[in-house]
């Protein structure tokens, strides 16, 4: 459990809030689960979705846009 979850903050809002948008993605994982800890994680699901949100972990979720597949040659 992260820091921020023992005074009710979300977790994102923490001290390891650089996680939700960090480039690895282990750490986006990591943040994923931490969202678990939040009580927000339904309504935050919703407003990512909403918006189209492409980039960093929202609601639990990765959303970070995959980058494109090589394109197979004719
Ligand atoms: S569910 Fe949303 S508000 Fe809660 S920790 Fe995750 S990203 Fe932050």
């Amino acid at each position: 459990m992260l820091d921020a979850c023992q005074d009710h903050r979300p977790p994102c809002q923490g001290t390891d809030a650089d996680l939700w948008t960090s480039e690895d993605h282990e750490d986006r994982q990591q943040a994923a689960e931490a969202c678990g800890y939040c009580p927000h994680t339904a309504a935050c699901h919703e407003y990512a979705a909403t918006n189209r949100e492409r980039a960093g972990v929202w609601g639990g979720r990765d959303r970070t846009a995959q980058p494109a597949t090589t394109r197979r040659s004719a």
